[in-house]
């Protein structure tokens, strides 16, 4: 095995690795701590802008409950809205839309009852593990402080809303996830801020979630560099899998391992391509806003008000109010409608202070067309690991992915069934 050059950016000299990670975000960097912890050595690269991160925008829920994917029934039942742009949780640009045929097909397809019945059950095991693999990451490292233990809640409007609802509650129960429903008046106990306008309420109790998905970040990536791991900051251009190795080329530098674990998000396309994979892949991004508090307001857990179809998440400084999917390219320019009407349905939600000047944020979610990830090799490369596609729920289950791509590449069972999750199956 050829050994790797100095790191220059991050000025250490590298050692010959076992496994090259290519990217940063929740997914790679616990998928580079899980294998350190099998006392491998790891490359972590990565472009290195941690506010383009989906890892580093999100609501911080970390919900065993989320289940069901978007393909489901309800699409068809929405279609005409989501066509005319008047579905506040899903926008569409027609070029975005043209551009990602392949996964819009996959995704019609999967838009049943059957399709989601299968999703959710491949992904009850998945999330269930997520918050105890986020305490084990926690406490291995220090981080407890990060995590709120109160679960989280959805709340409707209406009688109608919550009825709608039934189908997911009783897939809940079948699963063992625990989550009562709640009236106005046992809504308005827990959580007392909250406008009066929700008849019902679902509180998923088991569910964490982080203060601050980003701090919780650079605190894991700091635990990777003091265990030894090296960091290239770069864009990752070319992979090759020779012999016995494998090689990814940061412009015209190599660094080289047993094994190559591509964790990109939302850019998994770009590195796909060359290596001759065409997965039907498309970006749901979200925005972010950051509001101050007011000096009267409490939240202790995050809310999703079903018929905004925004979250309000309670930051360590602040609320972040995160808004639904809008199908769009990645490099697409910002569109922050959606953004301003989460916000204005927030406000009516919870008082709040000033926004926070130039907290506004916009991120991509990696999607595939059935929610559920890839991870596993690679088909035709049997030293590459896939672990890319988490859609809703990659923050949720970026410990756990972790720990299964160890698995995969230390030969051991994985700890939940993952069969579901080959690439194989496109
Ligand atoms: C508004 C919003 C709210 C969300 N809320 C939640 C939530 O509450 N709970 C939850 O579980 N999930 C949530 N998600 C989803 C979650 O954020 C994502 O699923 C998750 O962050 C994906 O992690 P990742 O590591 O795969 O991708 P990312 O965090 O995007 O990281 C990928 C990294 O790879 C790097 N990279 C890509 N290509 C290359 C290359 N060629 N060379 C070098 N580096 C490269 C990128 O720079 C990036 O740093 C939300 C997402 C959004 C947008």
């Amino acid at each position: 095995m050829r050994s790797v050059k100095t790191i220059r950016d991050a000025g250490i000299v590298a050692r010959p690795n076992d496994v090259v990670v290519v990217g940063a975000g929740i997914v790679g960097l616990c998928c580079g701590l899980a294998l350190q912890e099998r006392g491998l050595s790891v490359t972590l690269i990565d472009r290195g802008e941690p506010r383009g991160q989906a890892s580093f925008g999100n609501a911080g829920v970390i919900s065993p409950g989320s289940i069901l994917p978007l393909a489901g029934p309800s699409v068809w039942r929405n279609f005409g809205r989501y066509i005319g742009g008047h579905e506040a949780a899903v926008r569409l640009r027609w070029s975005a839309l043209a551009a990602s045929m392949p996964w819009a097909i996959g995704f019609l397809r999967a838009s049943n009852e059957g399709s989601q019945l299968r999703s959710a059950t491949a992904l009850a095991p998945f999330t269930a593990a997520g918050p105890s693999a986020h305490i084990a990451l926690a406490d291995r490292f220090g981080l407890r402080q990060y995590y709120r233990y109160g679960g989280w809640l959805k709340l409707y409007r209406d009688r109608a809303a919550f009825d709608a609802g039934k189908r997911e509650r009783a897939l809940l129960a079948d699963h063992g996830i625990k989550a009562a429903a709640l009236s106005a008046a046992e809504l308005t106990d827990l959580e007392p801020s909250l406008d009066a306008r929700f008849t019902h309420a679902l509180w998923i109790t088991d569910a964490l979630s982080v203060d601050s998905p980003g701090a919780l970040l650079e605190r894991l990536f700091e635990s990777f560099a003091a265990g030894g791991g090296t960091i290239r900051i770069g864009v990752a251009d070319q992979i090759i899998q020779e012999d016995d190795q494998v090689v990814v080329k940061v412009g015209g530098e190599g660094f080289d391992g047993r094994f190559g674990v591509l964790a990109p998000g939302a850019w998994a396309k770009h590195l796909l391509q060359p290596l001759g994979y065409r997965l039907p892949l498309a970006v749901e991004r979200g925005y972010h806003r950051h509001i101050d508090w007011r000096a009267d307001t409490r939240l202790q857990r995050p809310i999703h008000d079903a018929g905004g179809a925004y979250v309000i998440a309670p930051m360590g400084d602040g609320v972040r109010v995160t808004t639904g999917v809008e199908l769009a390219l990645i490099d697409d320019p910002p569109d922050f409608r959606q953004l301003e009407s989460a916000v204005a349905e927030a406000r009516r939600t919870l008082p709040l202070g000033d926004d926070v000047p130039e907290s506004t944020w916009l991120g991509c979610r990696p999607s595939t067309p059935d929610g559920l990830p890839v991870i596993g090799f690679a088909p035709r490369h049997d030293r590459i690991v896939f672990a890319f596609g988490h859609g809703h729920i990659g923050f949720a289950t970026g410990p756990i992915t972790g720990t299964i791509v160890a698995d995969l590449i230390s030969r051991r069972p994985a700890p939940v069934p993952i069969e579901a999750f080959s690439p194989d199956r496109f």
